[in-house]
């Protein structure tokens, strides 16, 4: 049986196939997938992703598309991206443990916590994307990383669903090394109770981080956010600055004036316009000061890898 029929018999969920994905990108460039594939629930994915396996049809995942850089040339196979699923809380007299969908996003967390009085994901506020995205990103900001409020995460591969505790997955700097083919389907947030002291600080911390980001961040265009990793002991947006390229532009993409380490999309980018950018960024400051930055930026779909 060919891959479409045995996909279209077995799924519960729905497949649709030429997708164009650009404005499933917070970039909104790039081409379409062969397939996107939106699975009913976790069962379902894994009945889907060992079909896949069996036809040998590649796999990639998607959440918000907040971090991500799609292919002009499309995305080869299956792209996965999930439905919300349901939630769950638990409650203790220290605070709360929510089991979310990956698929739900990252501002769920905020939200949870004004609806509550629960205090703990501050710096999550204003990160865009999905709570699947943030793990396999480890998302945060320099007041903390995504795996502090995680305290399990359960992933879905063609061989079955598993949880695992937190401190079984490596988390570094904005990367959580995930099994090879597992997705993330659902994830356990850790959240506490504070007193009202506690969480005027914490209202007050969301508010201060939202306004720095609407002043420093270029929160009108199209965007990925933070294109590389900051090195250790500097920041790519210094390096970029500092090797004269703020406001570099080529087709639609711009490296922000506003703040280097962005590349924003002025209308009628394409993805290799943004690749230019990061390669020229890449280029430059390795050449003035020997420092090859690191993209953050992932990428999805047919293109050679990055240079790392
Ligand atoms: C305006 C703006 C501000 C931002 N600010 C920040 C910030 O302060 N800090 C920060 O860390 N990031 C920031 N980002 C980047 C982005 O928001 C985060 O990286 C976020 O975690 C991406 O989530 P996503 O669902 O959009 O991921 P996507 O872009 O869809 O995917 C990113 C990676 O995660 C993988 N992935 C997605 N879902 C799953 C899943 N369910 N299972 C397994 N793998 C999966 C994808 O395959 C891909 O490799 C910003 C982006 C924008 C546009």
């Amino acid at each position: 049986m060919s891959f479409r029929d045995e996909i279209q018999r077995h799924l519960r969920g729905e497949i649709a196939w030429n997708v164009p994905l650009a404005n499933r990108t917070s970039l909104r460039v790039g081409g379409s997938a062969d397939a996107l594939l939106r699975p009913e629930d976790a069962e379902d994915l894994r009945v889907a992703l060992a079909i896949c396996r069996d036809h040998g049809v590649p796999v990639s995942f998607l959440g918000g598309g907040a971090n991500t850089l799609l292919s002009d040339e499309g995305v080869e196979g299956v792209v996965v991206r999930l439905p919300v699923f349901a939630e769950e809380a638990e409650w203790d007299e220290k605070g709360a443990t929510f089991t979310l969908g990956a698929g739900a996003p990252i501002a769920r967390i905020p939200q949870l916590m004004r609806k509550h009085g629960l205090v703990g994901g501050e710096f999550l506020a204003g990160i865009p994307g999905t709570i699947g995205g943030a793990t396999a990103m480890n998302a945060g900001t320099r007041e903390g990383e995504f795996v502090r409020v995680v305290s399990a995460v359960e992933l879905v591969s063609a061989e079955g669903a598993r949880w695992f505790e937190r401190d079984e997955l490596d988390w570094t700097y904005r990367r959580c090394h995930l099994p090879e083919g597992g997705m993330v389907t659902r994830v356990r947030i850790r959240l506490r109770r504070a007193d009202e002291e506690g969480l005027e600080r914490s209202r007050a911390a969301m508010e201060a981080d939202l306004g720095y980001r609407k002043r420093t961040q270029p929160l009108h265009l199209p965007a990925s956010g933070s294109v590389f990793t900051n090195p250790p002991g500097d920041f790519a947006g210094r390096l970029i600055e500092a090797a004269g390229l703020k406001g570099r532009a080529r087709g639609g993409a711009r490296i922000s004036p506003m703040h280097a380490n962005w590349i924003v999309n002025e209308g009628g980018a394409t993805a290799s316009d943004v690749r230019h950018l990061v390669e020229l960024a890449q280029g430059e400051v390795q050449a003035r000061f020997g420092i090859l930055l690191v993209p953050e930026l992932r990428l999805l779909g047919r293109w050679q890898p990055w240079k790392t």
